[in-house]
């Protein structure tokens, strides 16, 4: 057993003994991405390295979670969250998702955490070039860089193959988007963006980065951040309050000297076509009429890709990102019955099988709904598909239950906005890709980068503590490049009971 696993199962007989409390169990639990709830049962941070996951490993998982107990939470950064899990469970969990190749290193506490990646790299037909292969050689480089584990605080890195994605990049503490220069693969590299408290946009840092420096670049910030950042004050110490108090100019120059002296391996990446060898082995359907729903469900739901007309990616809507083991276990066969031997975790907490043949698809969808009819996986309601952060309910340190909030706003939106008509099927989009809520201003929802934000908070009302929600609208790029996040909206937050209202507005409003 690994070092860190023994101090960690040493830790937990502590806990379950009485002898340790989570106060002196959280220093050895965090790291790894393992948390106490608030009702006292664990949630264990599973890393998925860009979300992208073979469908043998989520039976895998199924396989953990039917021993462990509890269910998989697909979070906003495509990890796999195991929730509910019971202390004396968390070992066993850690030491068998380590057998299926996916070790505990890094999960939580102040380390590099896991990578994001934009979902559809490679599939979609305007990707620049598909940034996975690099993802997956960083994240075996960073995972030898030692400092990488012992930061001031967590270091977030993000990989785009699109320009679409130039703001989600802005906002990682490390950011890449694909460009190709004179024929060579390379990024754009943004630094030191982030969202929470004092979100802000990170600072465009490299015109061009060849993608073979790539290692260089993150082992030369991971060093700089390590030797500057502010370990004294945990509430300052992301790296956008480090680029504050020093300036642009002056960690532009500081950084370029931890660059020039990093002597990090320069990578090569070899180009895997992860979709080209599978085309030919994707099933087939037989032309059957049908299911009511399955055209509109089409419009929202299937995607094409760059392998031609015949070939479409499918994103499963999973309900609050929440499965089962049955279901994990169900959605990975499905997949792999239809020819995709892995799956994407996306960042709205949903999945997508990213090689579906068309004429398979009626068929597909009657799937879902017949076989996971228990689960709306094909979005017949907003309810569970409004993307928020775990909320207080679960979170130790949230103020409100953010999912019953995306609730209340989803009976609204089923009301006004059933996607009957090629209008609202734009607000579906919308409300499924562009609006979230944070259960507190940490953000984890990443409200700030949403073109519509909701940010939870409490006040006191004469004798009551209730829930209010201030309200962020108009993130985006300019026409010049220039990301901006969603500024708050004049005026008090709001009570709950005038939200859906609020949101309704808004949300008709940023559709225009
Ligand atoms: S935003 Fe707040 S409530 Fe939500 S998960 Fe983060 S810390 Fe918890």
């Amino acid at each position: 057993m690994k070092k860190t696993y023994i101090e960690l199962k040493e830790a937990f007989e502590g806990f379950l003994a009485g002898a340790i409390t989570p106060e002196a169990l959280k220093p050895v639990a965090a790291p790894l991405g393992i948390y106490q709830q608030r009702d006292g049962n664990f949630m264990v941070r599973v890393r998925i390295n860009g979300g992208e996951i073979a469908c043998e490993k989520l039976v895998g998982l199924a396989g953990i979670l039917d021993a462990a107990g509890g269910h998989a939470h697909l979070t906003s950064r495509q990890d796999i969250q195991l929730h509910d899990v019971p202390a004396a469970h968390v070992v066993d969990a850690v030491v068998a998702s380590d057998r299926l190749g996916l070790p505990f290193k890094g999960g939580g506490g102040n380390t590099y955490r896991n990578i994001a990646v934009g979902s559809d790299s490679g599939l979609a037909p305007d990707t620049v070039f598909d940034v996975y292969p690099y993802a997956h050689a960083l994240n075996r480089a960073m995972q030898r860089v030692e400092k990488a584990f012992a930061l001031p605080r967590k270091l977030k890195i993000g990989l785009f193959a699109n320009e679409r994605d130039r703001l989600r990049a802005a906002v990682q503490d490390l950011g890449f988007v694909a460009q190709i220069r004179d024929g060579v693969e390379g990024f754009t590299v943004f630094v030191a963006g982030g969202l929470g408290r004092e979100s802000s946009v990170g600072l465009e840092l490299i015109g061009f980065l060849p993608g073979p420096q790539i290692v260089r670049a993150a082992v030369a910030l991971t060093e700089l951040f390590y030797d500057h950042g502010d370990r004294a004050n945990r509430h300052q110490a992301r790296l956008r309050f480090l680029l504050k108090r020093m300036g642009a100019e002056a960690f532009q120059r500081l950084y370029l000297e931890y660059f020039a002296r990093t002597a990090a391996p320069v990578i090569h990446v070899q180009a895997e076509d992860q979709g080209s060898p599978l085309i030919q082995g994707l099933k087939r359907g037989r032309t059957a009429k049908p299911v009511a729903g399955f055209e509109m469900w089409k419009h929202f739901a299937v995607s094409p890709t760059r392998f031609g007309d015949t070939v479409k990616s499918v994103r499963l809507f999973v309900p609050y990102g929440n499965l089962d083991a049955g279901q994990l276990r169900m959605v990975a066969a499905l997949a792999a019955e239809y020819g995709s031997p892995f799956v994407r975790l996306l960042a709205s907490q949903d999945i997508l099988i990213p090689l579906v043949h068309i004429s398979a698809l009626p068929g597909l969808y009657k799937r879902l709904r017949q076989e996971l009819a228990e689960i709306d996986l094909t979005f017949t309601s907003y309810k569970g598909h409004i993307v928020t952060c775990v909320g207080a309910s679960v979170c130790k340190i949230g103020m409100a239950d953010s999912p019953a909030v995306a609730d209340l706003i989803a009976v609204a939106l089923d009301r006004h906005l059933p996607p009957d008509t090629p209008e609202k099927l734009r607000l579906l989009k919308l409300a499924a890709d562009d609006l979230r809520i944070s259960g507190c201003p940490n953000s984890c929802a990443g409200h700030p980068a949403a073109k519509i934000g909701i940010e939870c908070l409490k006040r006191r009302e004469g004798d009551e503590i209730k829930t209010f929600a201030a309200l962020f609208a108009g993130a985006g790029v300019g026409a010049d490049g220039k990301v901006r996040l969603s500024e708050r909206l004049p005026g008090e937050p709001v009570r709950l009971e005038h939200l859906t209202q609020k949101v309704l507005e808004l949300v008709l409003q940023v559709a225009q």
